[in-house]
């Protein structure tokens, strides 16, 4: 019998493949007293050697999609299997306890992990050895126990991911030759698995509470992204009917590609700027196919979290000035400065504990107090935009203050950098991100100090409506049509408007079809988003009159609730389905 379970549509598309269960299994054992030594170091010996294969087809899996530097923490894993101190204590054991490998194992790595965590304290390095020991004993213990410990990069046949969440880094390992689609037990349209789907173009579905506990390894199943639906074990004529649907996708998106290499004209020809988003430099490649006018978000936090330690001034510089070289002189690139924290961590920057991370040290709070790491990214920013025409942002800005501070060792650094004669740019703009409610609020002041405003909305309908953005139990209260935060958008553009600046956006909601009218209204100049919608938004704004939209925009600020928002709309623009 064919299971039905639901989920919040994340990327589009629909998938048909087996499930691969992205999930621990259980690794508990019983020790147990062993008479024979020998053959109790042959099982060990035979764990290390398939868990060194493994390791092995992990790194150069991950030299493929991420490189060297971000893969070299799977040779470190191999180098721990290869250090006879770890496995000598480990054989050590089994011979003078007379216990199982299981139980030898364990033994000597909770005491090298306890070790080296004493020392993590001062010493980033050591709080990594202690991760490595943890992360391989898990791989050793998983082949004694004879149980498979999945990864992405051990996938060789065509599945669909099924996970109680994804991690952006999880994210950035699939490979879109086997993975034909995730789907979560948690998580909201917004996070930034969701984001890395519909980059690289992978139906998804997340926040179905029990995918991973209903589905078992191995399963058929469709995936339909388009409407958020999980088949489990489909009939052959419930997969034929989604075959169909898949062919049909793949025609919309025939046609929508036929708009390229178009402008983004509105039915009555205002120009409106279509820019997408992106995480990395190999994002460019989407931005191109997509026919997108620029790049409204680079998010250069990935650029730090790919990286064993914090990158040089020359790396950074390399990365910012290849897609400022990719975009060309006709677009825009808006680069923001590290949006470190939250729910995106550097493995070798720890952070303190934090009861909200959430509301804590992150982004330009925590740029503002490392000046050092802030310092290093602006020089590489500013060498970068001798190529292209570039745009600085600031995430998470909460006060004037905030933004005046970052501008003066903007400034600090963009004038040691002319008086080393080094060339730059001669129009860099500098903005910041609208994403705390008060920057929001206070719009009207910030328009008269930056060159522009990109709105985050992911965020800032979360900290407006105090939803988490990941969190599907309060997935209904984010509401990106609620009336409040329509407010909050239009005065955000209004502001700029009356200073002569750029209203740009570049949460989801700038490619959510229900918006895009609303934002079209409000008199949004550029709408960034995931490259994916780049061509379906374009499509869509081609069929809509700008300046009918005003009064829509009107109304729709003037509404009660989210739901008479969108019933307004489906009413007003039929050509939103
Ligand atoms: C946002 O908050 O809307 C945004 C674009 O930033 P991020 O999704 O990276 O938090
Ligand atoms: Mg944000």
């Amino acid at each position: 019998m064919t299971k039905e379970i639901k989920g919040i549509a994340a990327s589009n598309g629909v998938a048909i493949a087996k499930a691969y269960k992205l999930e621990d299994p259980d690794l508990s054992f019983d020790t147990r007293t062993i008479d024979d030594v020998q053959a109790e170091k042959g099982r060990l010996e035979a764990a290390f050697s398939a868990s060194k294969a493994d390791l092995e087809k992990i790194h150069d899996k991950a030299v493929e999609t991420m490189g060297e530097e971000a893969a070299e923490v799977f040779n470190a894993h191999i180098m721990v299997l290869a250090d006879p101190e770890f496995t000598g204590a480990i054989e050590q054991a089994i011979e003078n306890d007379s216990v199982n490998a299981e139980t030898a194992l364990k033994q000597v790595s909770d005491m090298y992990i306890t070790m080296f965590e004493g020392m993590a304290d001062s010493n980033a390095y050591m709080a990594e050895r202690a991760a490595d020991i943890r992360d391989v004993t898990k791989r050793v213990l998983s082949h004694l126990l004879n149980k498979t410990l999945p990864n992405p990069a051990l996938i060789d046949e065509e599945v669909i991911i099924v996970a109680h969440d994804m991690t952006p880094s999880d994210t950035a390992q699939l490979d879109r030759k086997y993975v034909k689609g995730f789907i979560t037990d948690i998580g909201g349209r917004t996070a930034h698995a969701a984001i890395m789907a519909r980059t690289l173009e992978i139906p998804a579905i997340v926040g179905t509470e029990t995918a991973t506990a209903d589905i078992a390894d191995g399963d058929m199943l469709v995936l339909d992204g388009l409407d958020g639906v999980v088949l489990q074990n489909p009939s052959d004529d419930e997969i034929s009917t989604y075959q169909q649907k898949a062919n049909d996708y793949a025609d919309q998106k025939a046609e929508w590609a036929k708009l390229k290499d178009e402008k983004t004209l509105s039915a009555d020809g205002q120009h409106f700027t279509l820019a997408a988003n992106i995480g990395t430099p190999k994002d460019l490649d989407g931005v191109l196919e997509n026919g997108a006018e620029g790049v409204g978000l680079y998010r250069t936090e990935f650029l730090y979290m790919d990286s064993q330690e914090l990158p040089s001034e020359e790396e950074q510089f390399e990365a910012y000035k290849q897609v400022l070289e990719g975009v060309g002189p006709d677009e825009n690139v808006t680069i923001r400065t590290m949006d470190i924290g939250g729910d995106k961590k550097l493995p070798y920057l720890p952070l303190p504990e934090e009861e909200n991370p959430f509301l804590g040290y992150r982004a330009v709070r925590l740029s503002l107090d490392r000046t050092d790491i802030f310092r290093t990214q602006l020089r590489a920013l500013i060498r970068a935009s001798a190529y292209g025409n570039l745009w600085i942002m600031f995430p998470m800005v909460a006060t004037l203050n905030e933004f005046r501070a970052a501008r003066d060792i903007f400034n600090e650094e963009k004038q040691k950098l002319v008086d080393e004669g080094v060339k730059i740019g001669d129009n860099i703009k500098l903005g910041i991100m609208i994403e705390v409610p008060a920057a929001a609020v206070l719009a009207d002041k910030f328009a008269q100090e930056v060159d522009f405003f990109s709105i985050g909305t992911n965020d800032l309908i979360g900290y407006s409506m105090a939803a988490d953005r990941g969190n599907d139990k309060v997935s209904y209260l984010y509401q990106p049509y609620n009336p409040s935060i329509l407010r909050l958008v239009n005065f955000v553009i209004k502001s700029a408007h009356k200073y002569g600046k750029i209203a740009a956006m570049c949460g989801e909601m700038a490619g959510d079809p229900i918006a895009v009218p609303i934002l079209m209204g409000m008199g949004l100049d550029e709408f960034s988003m995931s490259a994916t919608s780049v061509l379906s938004t374009r499509s869509l704004m081609s069929h809509l009159n700008a300046k009918d939209l005003e009064g829509l925009a009107e109304k729709a600020i003037d509404a009660e609730t989210s739901e008479d928002v969108v019933k307004l709309v489906k009413q007003e623009v039929p050509e939103v389905k």
